[in-house]
């Protein structure tokens, strides 16, 4: 089907006088499998909603949905400030609204904790114009529609507009290096003693890369830093680098993802969350060393990021992201030559298989990529919002009563 490309002002009449099928899919970034479908309509936002202005001061930047991270920081680093950005500047606003976990998170939150307004249109098409200062009492409580688009919002709305507070823009130290599985669990377990101001990330396909990266400003970072040198200075291909901001942090995997493959390729992420794991780490990495060695394409991956400090202070009740005291995201992504079906159906069971030996010590799931047209979709959503659900559904009842967004 082709792609609506709606202005902010036309999405109202849009989704009231909706007639195709549904669900209808929405497009920020683009960079998930459910942003288009060949049997379904697509809002793609990329066209219309372009806004970007950052206040005189440069401490709230207002975004509109179809701007990708790399854009955003483009225009925030020139004044000097930032936004914790993930791995990729590919993603748009689909990474802002589902959480937003950044290799700076652990110092300063998730990108939904930093989102001071939002507008759009609910899934019945009712405009949307909401400010975290109206919707947080006194105490902190959230209203409940508040909480439900901090987070789940591709369930309830579609956001055409979001306001953030920036921080200032700040230099790191990044290291990257090969690992074995074995070497990986010890930095697993050394990163859980980490301060916030450190974070391991790693990415496990044919090899293993970790990546580590400090803020340079934070000491107690820096001291734990300099504590790592030299296990790093012992791994191959270890390289030490500065860099001016999380915007400029190279292609996350680049020391291990050959740069060409055969032809076009589809994939399906699946975001897990997990708290410390401990003494648990090396079995529950040799677990994952068995599913690694029958990866049936070269594509399927096994990476985490770390979580922590500041996006744990959040209590859990404040957003959809519930699993606050979670410490590690470990994402498997499937992938297969696009047009395969039978290729399709292995990777997904893989990713299956590999998810069923993780589970154990990966409890919740990081719904940054929704999957409604797949059989576990009813198991990721309580995995993702447990006591949180019947709120959601609720919300959903309210505010997209005919179902055309994807279903909860
Ligand atoms: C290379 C790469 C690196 C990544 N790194 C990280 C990372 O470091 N940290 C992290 O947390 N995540 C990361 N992600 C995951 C990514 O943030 C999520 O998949 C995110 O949802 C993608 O954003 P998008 O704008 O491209 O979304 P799209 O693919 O356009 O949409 C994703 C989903 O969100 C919904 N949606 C999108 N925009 C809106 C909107 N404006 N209103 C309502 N619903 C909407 C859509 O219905 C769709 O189902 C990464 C993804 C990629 C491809």
């Amino acid at each position: 089907m082709p792609d609506i490309q709606p202005r902010p002002g036309d999405l109202s009449s849009c989704l009231r006088d909706w007639s195709g099928p549904t669900p209808v899919l929405v497009r920020s970034g683009g960079t998930s499998s459910r942003s288009s479908d060949p049997t379904l309509w697509s809002l793609d936002l990329r066209t219309h909603c372009r806004e970007l202005q950052l206040s005189d001061d440069g401490c709230r930047v207002r975004v509109g949905a179809g701007v990708t991270m790399a854009e955003l920081q483009g225009h925030l680093s020139p004044a000097g400030r930032s936004l914790p950005t993930g791995l990729s500047g590919l993603p748009g606003a689909g990474y802002l609204l589902t959480g937003g976990i950044s290799p700076l998170s652990r110092n300063q939150g998730l990108a939904i904790d930093r989102i001071l307004a939002l507008e759009g249109v609910w899934g019945d098409g009712t405009p949307l114009s909401l400010t975290a200062e109206q919707s947080t009492s006194a105490d902190g409580h959230a209203s409940d529609a508040w909480r439900g688009l901090l987070g789940a919002a591709p369930f309830l709305a579609v956001v055409s507009a979001i306001e953030l507070s920036t921080t200032p823009r700040q230099p790191l130290h990044i290291a990257r290096a090969l690992v074995s599985p074995e070497t990986l669990a010890e930095w697993i377990q050394r990163a859980e003693d980490w301060p916030d101001g450190l974070s391991l990330q790693w990415f496990w396909a044919e090899q293993i890369e970790i990546l580590l990266v400090a803020i340079e400003a934070d000491e107690a970072s820096v001291q734990a830093w300099a504590a790592c040198l030299p296990h790093l200075a012992r791994l191959p291909g270890a390289l030490v680098e500065q860099i001016d901001g999380i915007d400029v942090l190279p292609r996350f995997g680049s020391l291990i993802r050959s740069p060409h493959r055969g032809g076009p390729v589809s994939t399906e992420v699946l975001g897990l969350l997990a708290p410390a794991w401990g003494m648990a780490t090396p079995a529950l990495i040799n677990a994952a060393r068995e599913v690694m060695a029958q990866r049936p394409d070269p594509g399927c991956a096994l990476a985490s990021q770390q979580l922590g400090g500041a996006t744990a202070r959040v209590p859990s009740a404040a957003t959809s992201f519930v699993h606050r005291q979670a410490l590690w995201k470990p994402w498997i992504t499937a992938a297969w030559p696009v047009g395969d079906p039978a290729a399709r159906q292995r990777s997904l069971a893989w990713l299956m298989q590999l998810r069923n030996q993780l589970q154990p010590h990966c409890p919740g799931v990081h719904l940054a990529q929704l999957h409604d047209h797949l059989p576990w979709h009813g198991w990721e959503l309580e995995a993702a919002f447990g006591d949180w659900l019947p709120g959601l559904r609720r919300l959903k009842e309210q505010h997209d009563r005919h179902q055309l967004l994807p279903g909860l």
